[in-house]
């Protein structure tokens, strides 16, 4: 049976640590601030944007969240942007996607400046991830990396198969685990014969957003398994792109959904907040 990585356990080490650098920048006068930007009415979207804020007030740092409705313009939202840009109270702005339809995400994300961009989406922060000199780090896939090293998992010479290729996770995890000297594969929906990848990894990445996609005969045994995906059941519960109780028997750590890779991602937003902040006021 597999360990279960307990995303709860290692976000609130990682958060409890974030908190006592919150305070010491108190004293000296200075509240991290993160605005969040929702534009439409996706109910993950709500949750995750309110997840967010409830982490900031947790930890003692200024939030302020912008409900845009659907209709929203792109001229209004650069216009929003470029405010948040120049306001001194704000370290770090993100802005919530999927974006609706008529909105263009890439002058979205080109808009926001690369010093307040706590996601590392703007190809300044992408560029600088490539040459593995960067400020922030994307927060799925850094959120992954901290639980691997929490656990002393080495991720050197390992056979890492990553499922996915978004900008958002799949690009960005591989080139994590690249830096960690792993050797990566990514696969993605044209990839032939995905199970045979699959079964080859040492460490295992699921981005799909496919609920249980990845099935027994793809884990190979003693895998270190590491599912990223959210999907919402007709029953209400959420799950994950992994089929859990079939790969916890092979693998030798598994992460669960909810409770796994979610509570990281916002764990590392608010680390990346804290990192601006600092930076912003000259402290690192
Ligand atoms: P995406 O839709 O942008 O990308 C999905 C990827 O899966 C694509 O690159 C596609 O090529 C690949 N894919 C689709 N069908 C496939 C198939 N049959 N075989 C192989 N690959 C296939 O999604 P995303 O933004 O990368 O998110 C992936 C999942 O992770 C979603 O469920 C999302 O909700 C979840 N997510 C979770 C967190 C978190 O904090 N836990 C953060 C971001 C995303």
């Amino acid at each position: 049976m597999a360990k279960i990585i307990d995303g709860k356990v290692i976000s609130a080490a990682v958060k409890e640590k974030i908190a006592a650098e919150v305070r010491g920048l108190k004293e000296k006068g200075i509240v991290p601030g993160l605005a969040v930007i929702i534009v439409g009415e996706d109910p993950a979207s709500k949750v995750y944007v309110s997840n967010k804020k409830k982490a900031c007030e947790q930890l003692g740092m200024y939030s302020v969240e912008y409900a845009l409705p659907e209709n929203t313009q792109i001229d209004e939202l650069l216009k929003l942007i470029d405010n948040l840009n120049k306001d001194s109270k704000i370290n770090g702005i993100l802005c919530q996607l999927p974006l609706p339809r008529h909105l263009d995400e890439d002058a979205v994300i080109n808009a926001i400046l690369p010093e307040k961009d706590v996601d590392a989406f703007h190809p300044v922060n992408v560029g600088k991830i490539m040459n593995g000199d960067y400020d922030f780090l994307p927060c799925t896939p850094a959120g992954i990396m901290e639980m691997l090293e929490y656990e002393g998992i080495d991720v050197t010479g390992k056979n890492c198969v990553v499922i996915g290729r978004s900008n958002i996770v799949g690009k960005p995890m591989a080139m994590l685990l690249l830096h960690k000297n792993g050797t990566v594969t990514i696969t993605h929906s044209k990839t032939k014969d995905l199970a045979a990848f699959c079964r080859n990894a040492d460490i295992l990445v699921a981005a799909v957003g496919r609920a249980k996609f990845v099935t027994e005969d793809m884990v190979k045994e003693g895998a270190v398994v590491i599912d990223v995906g959210i999907n919402r059941m007709a029953d209400g519960k959420l799950c994950g792109d992994v089929d859990f109780d079939a790969a916890e028997k092979k693998a030798s750590y598994i992460t669960p959904v909810p409770g796994g890779v979610g509570p990281m991602t916002i764990a590392t937003l608010m680390k990346n907040t804290l990192t601006a902040a600092k930076k912003q006021n000259k402290i690192v």
